[in-house]
């Protein structure tokens, strides 16, 4: 074999593998393009999940006629022209290699015409075989046709999916699109029928019930922030809407669809131990930072992101969806079907108050308090002669913090009842406690935490790869009060034990901790001690059964007040139920009978 130059038709077919993927691939590249362009109105259609045609056509700048063979010329752009741009990018395409890509594996047909201009221009490449341009009389903006896609590279043909899967993946990335840009007008029509049509009113929330469902859609939690030159914007799911994978996240950089590892682990963050164990929330999250903070060009198909400050991004979208969040938790109310109940009275949202509707403020208390220790201003003690604030009529305060609560007594020695402005509400001491316990050791990690002695240290035995994960984690342990310290192949000697955990059997707190680094193998840095704290938290909560003196159950409940997220445990759970007057009212018959 000797060294050649590749032709360059099989060496525009290798480039364009990068790009053009799937017919997916080539829809995106097409509406990146009319974006560009400045449309208000992008239409598609696909025929034969994209194989027979794609078509997207919209109202933008255009394309002046003498310009056209560049356009299909390979690393031809009008969107770059220094090296500076090309580390500040401020549209979607830069790259040049679209149109040559994808008019190099298909019969390409670009119809365009500038405004300004008379008339239009058509151009025709095949296999990557250029004719020559055509006047003729055309709408303004630009339509491209791409018929055949991989005609010429029966292989690629080979590796795409089944039709419903490749028009799946059209559906989705064009969904996408109109949320990141909802004042354009969508349409996406598959074979004759119109299967996304969006009205480019700005509304977001109307697209998102594209994504998702109605329901879900509904129940979203706006989020909304600025920080540091992050803008971060969009919707997430609130703590009870939960999926059982990671694929409901979406983001988006400058309008750009990314997957991006930081933006998911902030996201998770800000719902630490808001949800249960394996669930994961649902969001559209859009983050605007100047383009000069952020390196698009790392891939070929653009849906991966290099951020210059990678911290300040996962502060800013950590910060912006857990305020979203701490606003908004809601207490699960007790469902009564009650046969009282008059249909006209019944609300879609009972139970789950619209949540994008503005949260009634309670004494204006600020919804949004800052995280790290600070209690909200909400559960702050009312000066001497001003009285306690009403009650919010029918709905419960949505803040973060919870009404002052007057305790009523214990049931069945492990839940705490108590009066609040509106109605009854029941606490699960266990979780209550473990909450406050949580919070408390959260709020002092700065330091290190408090430790006691024991009498005689005591030895443990772990597994071999048990052993590993301890002695990773040792100066975390250390931090936390735990005083451990190797003690032959695979056994710890036990000095000393957080405070919290004084009378517990030391091996038993040990081995507690082992399985919390089991579970998770990569867990972020910062998170390992949150994980073991909320597991300490656990062991040192009191316990259901455990009776509580009466001054015992009110001082768990001003603890409880002062938490941040005092509605669940650390775990994900819910700390307490609330039964409202409303519903007292009804299940007594005193209400809707008449
Ligand atoms: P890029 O978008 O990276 O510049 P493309 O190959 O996608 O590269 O497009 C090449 C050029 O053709 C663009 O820079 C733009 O000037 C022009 N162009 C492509 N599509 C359109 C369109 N729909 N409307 C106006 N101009 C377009
Ligand atoms: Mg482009």
């Amino acid at each position: 074999m000797t060294i050649h130059l590749l032709p360059e038709e099989i060496a525009s077919q290798i480039a364009a593998g990068e790009v053009v993927e799937r017919p997916a691939s080539v829809v995106k590249e097409l509406v990146e393009n009319a974006l560009d362009a400045g449309a208000t109105h992008v239409q598609v259609r696909v025929e034969d999940a994209g194989q027979r045609l794609i078509e997207v056509s919209d109202d933008g700048h255009g394309i002046p006629a003498d310009e056209l063979p560049l356009a299909v010329t390979r690393h031809a752009t009008s969107k770059l022209y220094t090296t500076e741009d090309l580390f500040c990018i401020a549209t979607l395409g830069f790259r040049g290699e679209a149109l040559a890509s994808i008019a190099s594996v298909s019969r390409f047909t670009i119809t365009s015409r500038p405004s300004e201009a008379a008339m239009g221009a058509r151009l025709r490449v095949e296999g990557g075989h250029v004719g020559a341009v055509e006047p003729l009389g055309a709408p303004p903006g630009t339509l491209v046709r791409v018929e055949d896609l991989f005609y010429n590279v029966p292989a690629r043909r080979k590796f795409l999916k089944k039709p419903v899967t490749e028009r799946r993946l059209i559906d989705a990335l064009l969904t996408r699109y109109a949320l990141a840009y909802p004042t354009v007008r969508f349409s996406l029509t598959q074979d004759g029928r119109v299967t996304l049509q969006t009205s480019g009113n700005g509304e977001r929330r109307e697209v998102l019930a594209a994504l998702f469902d109605l329901e879900t859609a509904r129940r979203m939690l706006a989020v909304e922030a600025l920080e540091e030159r992050i803008r971060v914007e969009g919707f997430i799911s609130p703590t009870d809407l939960t999926a059982g994978n990671r694929q409901k996240m979406l983001f988006f950089v400058n309008g750009r669809p990314v997957q991006d590892g930081t933006l998911i682990a902030a996201l998770l963050r800000a719902y630490h131990t808001l949800l249960m164990v394996g669930r994961y929330p649902y969001a559209v999250l859009f983050v605007n930072l100047p383009p000069e903070d952020v390196d698009v060009n790392v891939h070929p198909t653009k849906a991966e992101v290099r951020f210059r400050d990678k911290e300040a991004i996962f502060r800013a979208v950590q910060r912006a969806a857990r305020r979203a969040l701490l606003a908004h938790t809601p207490i699960p109310d007790i469902q009564v079907d009650s046969p009282y109940t008059r249909p006209q009275e019944s609300n879609p949202f009972e139970g789950h108050p619209a949540p994008w509707d503005a949260a009634p403020s309670w004494d204006g208390v600020e919804t949004d308090a800052p995280l790290g220790g600070a209690y909200l201003p909400g559960t702050m003690p009312h000066p001497e002669g001003s009285s306690v604030p009403p009650a919010p009529t029918g709905q419960m305060p949505l803040t973060g913090g919870l009404p002052l609560l007057r305790p009523v007594g214990q049931i069945a020695s492990a839940y705490l009842v108590a009066e609040g402005p509106d109605g009854l509400y029941l606490i699960d001491q266990h979780a209550a406690h473990e909450r406050v316990l949580f919070e408390r050791f959260m709020a002092q990690r700065e330091q290190n935490l408090p430790s006691q002695a024991l009498l005689e240290p005591v030895s443990v035995s772990l597994l071999p790869e048990q052993a590993r994960l301890v002695e990773g984690e040792l100066p975390v342990l250390a931090r936390l009060g735990f005083q451990v310290e190797e003690f032959g192949r695979n056994t710890f000697l036990v000095r000393a034990l957080p405070t919290l955990l004084a009378g517990m059997a030391p091996d038993a707190a040990l081995r507690v901790l082992v399985e919390d680094f089991e579970e998770d193998e990569t867990p972020l840095q910062g998170q390992v001690e949150a994980k073991i704290i909320a597991r300490v938290c656990k062991r040192a909560a009191v316990k259901a059964g455990q009776s509580l003196s009466s001054q015992e159950q009110e001082a768990l409940l001003r603890d409880l007040e002062a938490c941040q997220s005092p509605r669940t445990c650390p775990h994900g759970r819910p700390t307490m139920i609330h039964l409202s007057v409303d519903i007292l009212e009804r299940q007594f018959g005193r209400r809707g009978a008449r």
